[in-house]
């Protein structure tokens, strides 16, 4: 197969708003949702999987969205929602979703799912046709980027997984995503697989890792590897602070920082578009309080601990060249800033929150209204966002608001279908 002509680069796909919010016992408001698409954008990252356009509750926050990406605020990021590999699907997500552009279809490809899930029902060539129909249907209803997903694809015999590559890429899929669903592959066989596959598929491909045995990162860096040898584009599919389902996905920083600073690489490999990794501390501690899961103590670049040194000799050696004992500044990831943290009085935004707490609140992010009602208006938003978060609003959430109050408005109506048997 011949190789692309420009040396092959690597992308982040940041998943966080689809395998983050499907995490067992978690969950994200639209508000908080649309606040962490805002920050991936901010930090450089190539694509959000924003969510699920055949859910009906996620379509007016997808639209939102998707006018945010027209407005020019969510710009260059691409937007792309997850729906299975079947037409049914890709007919309910321009129902729900007709602006939708970029969509990634997945339909399991292993033995396993055959016997398992599909319980023998369906045949190989029967989930190759399904997701052809699938591709042909999404491209026929406008989609303009469409990426096939196989899932368990690393439980999956590799000269399945080629012939089900071709026939995506036949199709007019443009990429093609591995998942290691259940974080089985490490980075030998990873290295391989995927390598195998840029080579006899021949189209870009997603490396999709999972943390069951702690080797996500490492992993999604040696899947991306074995795509660039094998002479195609690799996008790296990321969640911030790794979290997912079970033991989570490749964490966002720490495979920014495994790209850009280990031994190597950065020099071979390189990054599709540049990443600002000052965002990270932002968007790492915005994910911690919107999901409520702190990050860990020895969390990469971000953790309290990652740049904190207290035996004798590490200390001294810090101090006399922070190189002597740290891979990367603290200053890099957007760290090292005082922290404005109240001590005293504090009035913040409730879902009963009345209107003279919530001028003094917005007074001191220097934002006024010109009259009582518009004030008022911005304040019931606030309130709405309230009983969807349960926790008071970030500051960039309460200026996202005031900014873009009618996009505020589509994110927080939430409007249950009429029950059939009421
Ligand atoms: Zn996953």
């Amino acid at each position: 197969m011949a190789k692309k002509e420009q040396t092959p680069k690597i992308y982040l796909l940041d998943v966080t708003n689809r395998d983050g919010v499907q995490t067992a016992k978690l969950g994200l408001s639209k508000l908080e949702k649309t606040m962490i698409n805002i920050y991936l954008n901010e930090m450089g990252i190539f694509q959000s999987e924003f969510g699920f356009p055949t859910t009906r509750h996620e379509a007016r926050y997808l639209e939102a969205n998707l006018e945010l990406v027209k407005m020019g605020v969510l710009k260059p990021i691409r937007l792309e929602g997850w729906i299975r590999a079947i037409v049914e699907d890709v007919k309910t997500a321009f129902k729900f979703v007709p602006n939708i552009k970029h969509l990634n279809l997945s339909i399991s490809t292993s033995e396993q799912m055959l016997k398992g899930k599909f319980r023998g029902k369906k045949t190989g060539d029967d989930i190759i046709k399904e997701m052809t129909n699938a591709v042909d249907a999404a491209k026929a209803m406008g989609a303009e980027s469409i990426g096939v997903n196989a899932e368990d694809g690393s439980r999956t015999e590799l000269g399945f997984l080629v012939k089900f590559g071709l026939a995506a890429k036949e199709h007019g899929a443009a990429r093609l995503r591995y998942c290691d669903t259940l974080g089985y592959d490490n980075p030998f066989t990873i290295y391989e697989t995927m390598k195998a596959l840029a080579e006899n598929v021949g189209i870009a491909l997603e490396v999709h890792c999972h943390g069951d045995l702690g080797m996500a990162v490492a992993n999604s860096l040696a899947g991306a590897k074995g795509t660039v040898d094998g002479g195609q584009d690799a996008y790296i599919n990321t969640t911030v602070n790794g979290i997912g389902e079970r033991a989570g996905n490749a964490d966002l920083v720490a495979t920014v920082l495994a790209m850009n600073k280990s031994k190597g690489f950065a020099k071979n490999y390189q990054l599709g578009n540049p990443i600002k990794l000052a965002v990270a501390a932002k968007i790492a501690e915005f994910a911690s309080y919107a999901f409520d899961v702190d990050i860990p103590l020895n969390q990469p670049g971000v953790g309290a601990n990652a740049f904190a040194h207290a035996s004798g000799i590490h200390a001294d050696g810090v101090l006399k060249d922070p190189e002597n004992y740290e891979l990367y500044s603290y200053k890099d990831l957007g760290r090292g800033k005082p922290k404005f943290v109240e001590t005293g009085r504090e009035i913040i935004s409730g879902q009963y929150s009345g209107i003279a707490g919530f001028r003094h609140l917005m007074g001191k992010m220097n934002v006024s209204f010109g009259t009582r009602e518009e004030a008022g208006d911005i304040l019931e938003l606030v309130r709405y966002a309230n009983v969807q978060s349960h926790k008071p609003l970030v500051e960039d959430e309460l200026l996202f608001i005031a900014k873009y109050p009618l996009i505020a408005q589509k994110l927080l109506t939430l409007t249950p279908l009429v029950l059939e048997t009421m």
